[in-house]
């Protein structure tokens, strides 16, 4: 669909274009770039909505993902990106810094998070990057001790990767799923972080996808980026196809850069997750960081916007939602529970 938009769409425009995305023809960036101008409770939001059900339907029928992360080293990170409480510079101490866990603790995390109904548990590093040599080592170890006890797909986030061996030792340890988010959009990523670039995270990005890993990739909305930069970051995601694309929003911690911030507005939220859905119908879209700050007794309308997805347990920093709250509404949409998914877990907001 290479349509030039002038004017907002209307509900009719919404459900022609559900029709043209299932018939296999993509949304524009325009077009994307239209639904962010919406009006909240409109008639056409209501069909941006059932448009976003109805092409995840198609595309992904109606199952539902739960994913878990363990903070398996935090705090004490080199690198300074604003919105992290783990970050250099930072001053929240909300959370207790550890060493990368014993095997014991990592075991008994992934049993834990099997038992809420996660079938992958994404074992997170705060650092920049994993070094090659007793680092690495360590952290295969752990990935074999669960690929060993068998109930949980192993999945790692371990910041920047050095090189293409690296990549490559990870696959062969059995880390299935390889986290690494873009973050934002390429023009809007030098306000969040000065201690690496974006394009060390690209060159991340296509490490993993030669090493055979699958890739999770997604980032955080709501830290200062244009309506025009939300959906440059679409179209990068759209380039770099991951199998599961976490989504965070930003919640203003203490102590970080972006403190002072606000929250992104629920509706506007939404309406963003609706225009991911239309404009990269076949990836699994999965609400992460940030949910409960951005949408809170609202949190389940996440389903309504084309959401199959959703990050379970607690984050790297902050607690997350009962899983039984996500049980229950998943049922609640006619919705169920993934069997072993092919897909992983994200590293973004704290
Ligand atoms: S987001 Fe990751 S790399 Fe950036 S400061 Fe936090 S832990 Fe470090």
């Amino acid at each position: 669909m290479s349509e030039t938009v002038t004017s907002l769409p209307c509900a009719q425009d919404i459900a022609r274009w559900a029709e043209d995305i299932i018939a296999g023809r993509s949304l524009s960036s325009p077009q994307a770039r239209s639904l962010l101008d919406l009006e909240p409770g409109s008639e056409a939001v209501a069909a941006l909505y059932a448009a976003a059900q109805q092409v995840r339907d198609h595309f992904l029928g109606n199952t539902v993902h739960f994913c878990s992360i363990l903070n398996a080293k935090a705090g004490n990170c080199s690198e300074n990106c604003s919105y992290c409480s783990q970050a250099a510079g930072s001053t929240n101490v909300d959370y207790s810094k550890t060493k990368w866990l014993d095997a014991e603790d990592i075991v008994d995390a992934a049993r834990s998070a099997a038992e809420n109904g996660a079938k992958a548990l994404g074992l997170v590093a705060a650092w920049k990057g994993v070094k090659a040599g007793a680092q690495l080592d360590m952290i295969c170890e752990s990935i074999r001790q669960l690929v060993a006890q068998g109930n949980i797909r192993p999945d790692v986030n371990l910041g920047i990767l050095e090189s293409q061996e690296v990549a490559n030792r990870l696959q062969q340890a059995g880390a299935a799923v390889y986290g690494h988010n873009l973050e934002t959009a390429r023009s809007f990523f030098d306000q969040t972080c000065s201690s690496h670039s974006f394009e060390e995270r690209w060159e991340t990005i296509q490490y993993i996808k030669n090493s055979g890993m699958g890739l999770c990739s997604g980032g955080i909305i709501g830290m200062g980026e244009s309506k025009d930069q939300r959906v440059e970051f679409a179209e990068q995601l759209r380039f770099i196809e991951p199998q599961m694309i976490p989504i965070n929003f930003l919640n203003p911690l203490e102590g970080t850069g972006y403190e002072d911030r606000q929250p992104v507005d629920t509706d506007e939220a939404l309406i963003t997750l609706a225009m991911l859905r239309l404009f990269l119908p076949e990836r699994n879209i999965m609400v992460a960081g940030g949910k409960e700050v951005t949408f809170g007794e609202r949190l389940h309308e996440v389903f309504a916007a084309g959401v199959n997805a959703v990050m379970v347990g607690n984050y790297l920093t902050t607690l997350g939602t009962d899983p039984d709250y996500w049980h229950k509404q998943v049922a609640n949409y006619g919705l169920e529970l993934a069997g072993a998914a092919g897909t992983g877990c994200g590293r973004g907001n704290k």
